[in-house]
């Protein structure tokens, strides 16, 4: 849960930080949804707060923006973009914080979203971030998912950029899943294979190997990569590879990863259990390294932890 910015609350707009009720956009602005963005969280850890792996968001930013043809105006470097994100959970007196940076095109001149003329802005906002993962209190033995109707297709989304239009079939499936009774969906791709979550991605555990679908179906989530990192760190092998829906069901953990998710269990899939139901212990010491990890106190990772100065 995210905090709703007050009138003395600074963002950051193409190059400058402005109070957030002058932040505005004209209505032509971000028509047909054509933007890249990012999720970045800021975790207090004893008297100081870091931004967890803040170059990594930050360059995949750029990356969804090249995938999409989108130029990000020069001045804004990743390094002025690392910097600005620093300072505006600073300036906002933030200590748990999400900072979400986005990059939109806005104009009036022309009807097509890729009009030559059309200006490029780049904005960061960095809100309080209030508790509760994506999934409010789900309880330490997880979440309920539902594989979705809705399809997440590769060639048709170019799904390693995090693209505002993405996000249209995630949040229908998500919608599906909650009236169900589940908490988030599972979206598979064109040939029947499991690709990821609503804004997750989803690993299993099976005979003591972590796995996961491969990078071409699904976001390079920055989140599975560290856990990823840190399994290997614990001698448990890690494989991606293809999935079908009945994979999953006989897997003995399931949980998802993402920024604002963390590593969440998953205890039942389209109603059938996952394992025994409970948290796995692989999960468990995955989700116990990530939290030490984000905090800054495994001493080999450190540099994954952008310190804000105080
Ligand atoms: N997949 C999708 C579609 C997402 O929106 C997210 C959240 N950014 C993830 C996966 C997880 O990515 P990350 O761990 O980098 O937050």
């Amino acid at each position: 849960m995210l905090a709703e910015p007050g009138p003395e609350h600074e963002v950051w707009l193409d190059g400058e930080f402005v109070p957030w009720s002058r932040a505005t956009m004209r209505l032509c602005d971000h028509h047909y949804g054509f933007g890249v963005f990012e999720g970045v969280r800021a975790h207090k850890s004893g008297d100081r707060v870091g931004l967890f792996r803040l170059s990594d968001h930050t360059a995949r930013l750029f990356r969804s923006a090249h995938i999409l043809g989108i130029e990000i105006p020069r001045a804004f470097t990743p390094e002025v973009l690392d910097r600005a994100q620093v300072d505006l959970v600073r300036k906002n007196g933030l200590r748990e914080a999400y900072v979400r940076p986005f990059v939109f095109h806005g104009g009036t001149s022309t009807l097509s979203p890729r009009g030559r003329d059309l200006r490029v802005h780049v904005a960061l906002l960095a809100f309080a971030w209030l508790g509760g993962g994506g999934y409010g209190s789900p309880g330490e033995d997880g979440i309920k998912l539902m594989s979705a109707s809705v399809g997440r297709h590769p060639n048709g989304l170019l799904v390693k950029a995090k693209a505002h239009a993405n996000y249209m079939p995630a949040m229908l499936a998500l919608e599906d899943a909650r009236r169900s009774g589940a908490d988030d969906a599972l979206l598979y791709d064109q040939n029947g294979f499991v690709t990821e979550a609503s804004a997750a991605n989803v690993l299993v555990v099976q005979d003591g190997v972590l796995i996961s679908p491969p990078r071409q179906v699904a976001l390079e989530g920055i989140t599975k990569d560290t856990v990823q990192v840190l399994a290997k760190g614990l001698g448990i092998s890690v494989v991606e590879r293809p999935m079908a829906r009945d994979d999953l069901y006989v897997a003995d953990e399931m949980f998802l990863t993402g920024s604002a998710v963390g590593v969440t269990p998953v205890r039942a899939l389209d109603g059938r259990m996952i394992g025994n139901g409970q948290m796995g212990s692989v999960t468990r010491a995955l989700s116990s390294a990530y939290q030490e990890c984000v905090l800054g106190r495994m001493f080999e990772h450190e540099q994954w932890v952008h310190w804000v100065p105080s």
